[in-house]
């Protein structure tokens, strides 16, 4: 029993709770494990809205250069530069102020006597685009998209600028040149020009939630993401523009962001058109762009797009506000074109992820507890079935050491008596008599055992056949009790009987019914002790249905208390032979009930008021006597 139990436990019970410990450890991660799924799904959403803006600003400088070259159809360059500004921006609105540049450095437009921001722009700008004074400039060629800053900044940055072309030495100071000859290595001598000149070290307007990366870090931001990977260049206006055709680049004059657009055309690429762009008529084009998103991408977010103060520009639902536009669930920088300009991501139900999480924590604790509770259900199962199985062996041990002692002690007394007689010592007749007596009643004895052992393995191997028929309980009951009554009588026992005046019809085998009544008086002669009075009553009983009833009680020593129902189970003895000195086999009552319920009734056991036992019959009567 220990080995199985020790089995159980190592094979069973041991991996079922290591399951069920790893099973919960997984449940503490799901809420993880959705947030990620959402970070990098709307990190994905944020990435791809800002290669979109990116290129609708690539569209705009092709545009631009479209614009300049339709106008330089209808006249000379030399002639269209000076009224370039008032032209551009009557053809095109997004134009601002529109300039021209020679190469060498001669501003030709706008004039400096025309409106108040014309002379503002050249006093801003003068010396930058004249190439007296290098300026701190985000820079893109239009080359490069959005997605390509995000992933490879430097990369991009390199491409973007002017020397990367093949043509350098003419775009490059004087020394860089120099140097760049010396060494021979064009590209990164050029990079760490460019190193030098980059500060990427200026922080994000935003800091995201979604970069809160693993569950043992929550809450803090990953340090990576809090800096921007906008780099800002210090350049002339020549030197940027290098050997390109076209561009866009942008500086913060006075804390505002100014965004330039330019071209060269290939009739006159001595001269450089370009033009301050017109940032609210490009707000405009983007919040088209942030409408023509697909909208079931998008039900459960709003995509906005912050300027360089943090502050919502563009939003793909009009409604959405938040107290708190510095913290989007996910954002992405846009690029050197918009510097600090970032598309973010707000969740518009920010406890979603969480209930959803929480959800199926719930319904996975909820299967986990099941699955634990089954497994433990099990165990007890088995465990209590192991210890059934282990006290019937015990039983079915001590029924053959019982049984053989009963078979033994009758035998013994029988062959005893027959000797004494055979022999011809005893010559007293009364003796004689009483000898015989004894050796009929131990030859009942050992008829009643065999036909119990024998019954309870018809019983068990379902063979035990009844001959039902319809028949006077009254008259089997009284037939057991008066074959029974000389063997009482003969051990000084008082027997009373109370009988009902008219007969009980039920239907039954008559024999196996006074077995019942044969082992119930056995059992009350044997647990009798000094108290040897029996009391055999039989009655109808209406209750809730009439039904026929026998008692059978005693004044002897009781069923020990619990044990009312035990003592009808195969093999069991609440005395056992040892300490009683009763000898018996546990099988009397087991037949008695078996046999009663296979009439539909049932024997049961009551403790009897001032001691003693009372076991009741109760038949079903023959359906004419209902
Ligand atoms: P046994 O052969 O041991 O008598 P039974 O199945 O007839 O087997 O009875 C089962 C147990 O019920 C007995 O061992 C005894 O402990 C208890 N028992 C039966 N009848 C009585 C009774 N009249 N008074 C007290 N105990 C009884």
């Amino acid at each position: 029993m220990r080995k199985v139990a020790l089995v159980f436990v190592l094979a069973v019970f041991v991996p079922s709770l290591i399951l069920a410990w790893l099973a919960v450890r997984s449940l503490r991660d799901q809420q993880f494990i959705l947030e990620r799924q959402q970070s990098l799904l709307y990190q994905g959403l944020a990435d791809a809205f800002a290669r979109d803006v990116d290129n609708y600003l690539i569209q705009q400088q092709h545009e631009f250069g479209l614009q300049v070259e339709a106008l330089l159809a209808k006249r000379k360059a030399q002639e269209l530069a000076p009224e370039f500004d008032e032209v551009i921006r009557k053809a095109w609105p997004l134009a601002e102020i529109g300039f021209v540049v020679s190469l060498n450095g001669k501003v030709l437009a706008p004039p400096l006597n025309g409106r108040v921001e014309c002379l503002q722009f050249r006093l801003e700008n003068d010396k930058f685009l004249a190439n007296a004074e290098s300026a701190e400039v985000y820079w893109s060629n239009g080359k490069a998209t959005a997605n390509a800053l995000q992933t490879d900044n430097n990369a991009n940055v390199r491409q973007a600028l002017p020397w990367n072309n093949k043509d350098v030495s003419s775009s490059l100071p004087a020394q860089q040149a120099q140097s760049q000859a010396a060494n021979g290595d064009n590209q990164s001598s050029f990079q760490n020009y460019f190193n030098s000149q980059r500060g990427n070290t200026a922080k994000r307007s935003v800091s995201p939630q979604s970069q809160m990366a693993l569950p043992q870090q929550k809450g803090t931001v990953d340090e990576s993401e809090q800096f921007s990977k906008i780099a800002v260049a210090e350049a002339e206006f020549r030197q940027l523009i290098g050997n390109d055709n076209e561009g866009t680049m942008a500086r913060f004059l006075q804390n505002k962001l100014n965004v330039m657009t330019w071209y060269r055309s290939q009739s006159d690429p001595k001269l450089v058109f370009g033009t301050q762009l017109n940032l609210p008529q490009l707000v405009n084009g983007l919040n088209d762009l942030a409408h023509e998103l697909d909208p079931t991408r998008i039900t459960d977010v709003c995509i906005v797009i912050l300027n360089d103060t943090a502050k919502p520009v563009v939003r793909s639902k009009p409604d959405f506000t938040t107290t708190n536009w510095k913290h989007p669930y996910a954002a992405t920088e846009i690029g050197e074109a918009l510097p600090h300009w970032e598309v973010a991501v707000y969740l518009l139900n920010p406890g979603k992820v969480e209930s959803a999480a929480n959800t199926l924590k719930v319904t996975l604790g909820f299967f986990i507890l099941l699955l634990v509770f089954a497994i433990g259900m099990g165990s007890w199962l088995i465990v209590t079935d192991l210890n059934r199985q282990l006290a019937t062996a015990r039983q079915k041990t001590d029924f053959v050491s019982n049984v053989s002692h009963e078979l033994k002690t009758p035998l013994t007394s029988i062959r005893m008596f027959s000797e004494l007689l055979a022999e011809g010592r005893v010559t007293d007749m009364a003796k004689q008599q009483s000898y015989l007596n004894i050796i009929t009643a131990e030859t009942a004895r050992l008829t009643r055992l065999i036909n119990n052992v024998l019954d309870f393995s018809r019983m068990e191997r379902g063979e035990k056949k009844y001959h039902f028929e319809k028949c006077n309980l009254l008259e089997v009951v009284q037939e057991a009790v008066d074959n029974f009554r000389p063997h009482l009588e003969e051990n000084q026992f008082a027997l009373n009987c109370e009988w009902p005046e008219n007969p009980l019809y039920v239907q039954g085998d008559r024999d196996a019914l006074a077995q019942i009544i044969v082992n119930l008086l056995s059992n009350a002669e044997k647990y009798s002790g000094a108290n040897k009075v029996i009391t055999v009553t039989a009655s109808l009983e209406r209750l809730p249905l009439p039904f026929a009833e026998v008692r059978i009680l005693d004044r002897g020593i009781g069923v020990p208390r619990g044990c009312g129902e035990k003592i009808f189970e195969q093999f069991f003895r609440a005395h056992d032979s040892l300490s009683s000195g009763i000898q018996g086999s546990g099988l009397g009552l087991t037949l008695a009930r078996q046999i009663a319920r296979a009439h539909g009734g049932e024997v049961v056991y009551e403790p009897r008021e001032g001691g003693g036992s009372c076991f009741i019959l109760r038949l079903p009567l023959a359906a004419k006597e209902v």
